[in-house]
């Protein structure tokens, strides 16, 4: 469906993790959840924000569990997007890609989202959307980090038996912003900076570890909105304790923000 403002928004479900560091020994995308696939949350997630008009997911190459669980929600809302499904690739910034590739002709913005956030409550997709409706090109959700956070290097050796890191540099807290998803972009803004780094080598492909960071390296200026506490990314264990403890209720008025 239209957005306000008249764009058709696609939003991109990057989905082709390998989860390594939950330790579950499957995609990330599939780690249960409440009882259920990751994806399976996140894309309830998409549909209940009601903004796109084309869900387009990246799954690990070949994977037909899920491929099926997009192919089933997809086929439960006649009426709603249409839902598309890539085989991803070996990184994040690949599995835009590929999904970049897939949009339907008409689209004109698109929302970037992790599937590693499955909790992502519709109010995060709706700030996002009404920046571009406002005339962005980039918007991406943040939170204030609360955490001092410093800049390390390798100790030297002579140090190296002490510890294996020093401190080089505080930067000021009031300045940072700890960055989630859905990030924003008109469509012609991502895939110019996605065309760009294609070329990257495997190591600097490795470190865009978003695609806001594609679009201010060519110069785009990036409106910041509020994230939500909500959209925690899983990570790790600890990650998914929390996840399931918001799914299952008692911190909810606590810890979900409109
Ligand atoms: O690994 P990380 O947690 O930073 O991944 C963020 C998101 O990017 C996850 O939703 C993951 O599934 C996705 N991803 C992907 N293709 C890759 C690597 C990560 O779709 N090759």
């Amino acid at each position: 469906m239209d957005a306000e403002g008249g764009a058709k928004i696609a939003v991109i479900v990057v989905a082709a993790g390998s989860g390594e560091r939950l330790g579950f020994g499957m995609a990330k995308a599939k780690v249960p959840l409440g009882g259920e696939p990751m994806l399976s949350h996140t894309l309830r997630g998409v549909l209940a924000a009601d903004v796109a008009g084309q869900i387009c997911v990246a799954v690990p190459r070949g994977d037909t569990e899920l491929r099926g669980i997009c192919e089933a929600l997809g086929a439960g809302t006649a009426a709603g997007p249409v839902m598309t499904v890539v085989d991803g690739g070996a990184t994040r910034a690949e599995s835009v890609r590929a999904a970049l590739a897939a949009l339907q002709p008409g689209v004109t913005s698109v929302l970037v989202q992790d599937a590693a956030r499955p909790l992502t409550p519709a109010e995060v997709y709706h700030r996002v959307a009404g920046a571009l409706a406002a005339g962005a090109l980039a918007v991406i959700p943040a939170l204030a980090v609360t955490d001092t956070v410093k800049c390390v290097a390798p100790a030297e050796p002579a140090g190296a038996g002490i510890a294996s890191e020093v401190v080089r540099s505080t930067p000021d807290r009031a300045q940072l912003r700890s960055v989630q998803t859905p990030q924003g972009f008109a469509l012609p803004t991502l895939r110019r900076a996605h065309e760009g780094a294609a070329g990257l080598t495997a190591e600097q492909a490795a470190a865009l570890t978003d695609d806001a960071m594609l679009v201010e390296a060519a110069g785009v200026e990036v409106y910041v909105v509020k994230g939500s506490a909500s959209s925690l990314k899983i990570t790790g264990p600890w990650d998914l304790l929390l996840a399931e403890a918001l799914l299952a209720g008692p911190l909810a008025p606590r810890w979900v923000e409109g």
